[in-house]
């Protein structure tokens, strides 16, 4: 039998910890816990775990110290496991480099449901290209092209790294300061508006019609989500 896959839940909410480890072992895994930022990178070290949840307020290292230490030694997906009044850091979060978040009070369910989207996502990335819609639209992430029906398409760095921020996460809206912190980074123009010209840019360049986008909506007062499906 191949040996289980390891998960590292850092939480430092006992109750909250121990529901998603009989959660995550009831689904195969083997289930390690860290109830503050130093035990967590202690063990991630070693155990390399294929998965880490982190919650986000710690003790001694912070959550998002703990995910920024992470990523610097490598590419293992973190879920980040917020308070709701911590909402605000969310984007934080994100732009430190985790993969995806859940919102607490969260179903054990839904947890154990983004941990295997995740994993699927993770797996796909080892081939480091994204499609969608068969081969219509291929993001190629060694090589940072992009083709369109098979031709490659020249794309601005920031308009590269916007397309990926959105395709990497389809279905979720993100605010325009958002993606800003996400891709643009030290590129900041300075005003939001910028975030609407890529887009616009991006349109014509990859869309089928880029007056009736299939990939980059528009979610009104809100800002933009990837329409497509990765089929
Ligand atoms: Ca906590």
């Amino acid at each position: 039998m191949a040996a289980k896959e390891t998960i590292l839940v850092v939480e430092d909410e006992e109750k909250i910890a121990d529901v998603l480890k009989s959660y995550l072992e009831r689904e195969g895994f083997s289930v390690s816990t860290a109830t503050d930022g130093e035990e967590a990178l202690r063990l991630h070290a070693s155990l390399s775990p294929v998965l880490v949840l982190l919650d986000l307020m710690l003790p001694k290292i912070s959550g998002e110290e703990v995910c920024r230490k992470i990523r610097a030694r490598g590419n293992t997906p973190v879920i980040m496991l917020t308070a709701k009044a911590e909402e605000a850091s969310i984007l934080g979060g994100l732009a430190i480099g985790a993969d995806d978040y859940v919102t607490k009070p969260f179903s054990p369910r839904q947890v154990v449901a983004r941990v295997h989207a995740l994993l699927r996502r993770a797996g796909t990335a080892q081939h480091d290209e994204l499609r969608f819609d068969g081969d219509w639209l291929v993001i190629d992430t060694t090589t940072r092209t992009v083709f369109r029906e098979g031709a490659a398409v020249t794309l601005t760095p920031s308009e590269y790294s916007l397309l990926v921020a959105l395709a990497t996460h389809p279905g979720r809206t993100f605010t325009r300061d958002e993606l800003i912190q996400l891709a643009l980074k030290d590129d900041f123009e300075g005003y939001d508006r910028v975030i609407d010209t890529h887009m616009k840019n991006l349109r014509q360049k990859i869309e089928p019609d880029a007056k009736q986008p299939r990939y980059l909506i528009t979610v009104h007062g809100m800002g933009y989500r990837f329409g497509g499906g990765t089929k």
